[in-house]
């Protein structure tokens, strides 16, 4: 016996998936399961590719007894396969990919060179996949996350798949940004949007998992609860410190100090400190208006004295500024630059004296 689990939905997906599980009969081969980070997407794919491998599905859901679902929890189920970079492998704990899955070199490979993109040589490996019966004539179930981490190469790999998708093979692609997909691709697919999760289950199910105080680091996240509780299980305070530390630069009588802000930046990925800002100038453009934080309360008194002094246009150019930026983050071209030139940006927003 194994106290391995089974992926199961998130409280808020069952609603959904029950409905969407509902017609195995007519089922789609290609779904692209889509919605804003970290509200739980992949888990919710991966359930249902447990769901569908399932031999005794309970009203859509996978049993969880059944010799399939032993499998998927032990991770040796020959009719699932996740297509993930390597880096995302390694960041889930995963060394259980099939043996024929080929060119294992990943015992020689360090952390930092394992790749971020899904290869097209993952891909080639499915043909093999595809030749070869499924246990007990049922599905086959590729899960693809994120998608956008296919490269141009393996994009068209996975089309030509589609194209002519093979007998009683379901693909189910994840992705953040349907836009940044290879919209051929997209085409092929069915889509299946998922929303951020009403608030209260969020707090429920966050509170489960040992979160004190949920609704702050639910804020700060946007809404989306997975990235809230790992920021809840990573760090100290809802409000990153490098925010807290470039409230207080602009609030100092002094020139404010750049460098220590930027270099905070310079470590984080770009995406990731865009929407933090992105946010905080929310909460600053509400403070103008005499509203309350919406994402960092910790900081609203703060944000409220520097919003009381900067110019309305001032803020609002610069919000308008961190969108393109947002647009362009995934492929930075110079990071670091970025970093430097978005410190400064800010501050002299908020300044409330001439900054050089
Ligand atoms: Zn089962």
């Amino acid at each position: 016996m194994t106290d391995a689990a089974i992926p199961v939905f998130l409280p808020w997906q069952h609603e959904t998936a029950q409905r969407w599980l509902a017609d195995r009969e007519r089922f789609a081969h290609a779904w692209l399961i889509h919605g804003l980070a970290g509200i739980g997407k992949t888990q919710f794919a991966l359930a249902a590719a447990t769901a569908l491998l399932c031999e005794n599905p309970q009203s859509g859901m996978a049993c969880g007894r059944c010799s399939a679902c032993q499998w998927v929890a032990l991770g040796n189920h020959p009719d699932l396969r996740r297509i993930r970079p390597d880096a995302v492998a390694a960041l889930e704990g995963d060394d259980t990919e099939p043996a024929d899955a080929g060119g294992d070199e990943s015992t020689a490979t360090s952390k930092k060179t394992l790749s971020k993109e899904i290869r097209i040589d993952q891909l080639r490996q499915l043909h093999t996949w595809f030749n070869t019966a499924t246990h007990r004539g049922g599905y086959r179930v590729a899960v693809i996350y994120p998608a956008e981490s296919m490269n141009a190469i393996s994009a068209n790999a996975l089309l030509k798949v589609l194209e002519e998708p093979p007998a009683n093979t379901v693909f189910l692609l994840v992705a953040d940004a349907p836009d940044r997909l290879l919209p051929t691709l997209v085409s092929r697919c069915r889509r299946l949007p998922l929303a951020v999760p009403d608030q209260a289950w969020c707090i429920d199910w966050m509170r489960a998992q040992g979160v004190n105080d949920p609704q702050t680091w639910l804020d700060a996240a946007g809404g989306a609860p997975l990235k809230a509780l790992k920021a809840a299980q990573g760090n100290e305070s809802a409000c990153p410190p490098w925010l807290m530390r470039l409230a207080q630069e602009a609030l100092a009588p002094a020139t404010p100090d750049v460098g220590p802000i930027a270099d905070a930046l310079e470590k984080i990925p770009v995406a990731e400190w865009v929407d933090v800002l992105q946010r905080w100038f929310v909460d600053l453009m509400l403070a103008l208006h005499s509203a309350p934080a919406r994402y960092y309360p910790d900081l609203a008194e703060r944000t409220g004295k520097l919003a009381r002094s900067a110019s309305a246009q001032a803020l609002a150019d610069t919000a308008r500024w961190l969108t393109q930026q947002r647009a362009l983050a995934d492929h930075p071209l110079n990071a670091k630059l970025l970093a430097h030139t978005t410190a400064q940006r800010v501050l002299l927003a908020l300044a409330r004296g001439p900054v050089q």
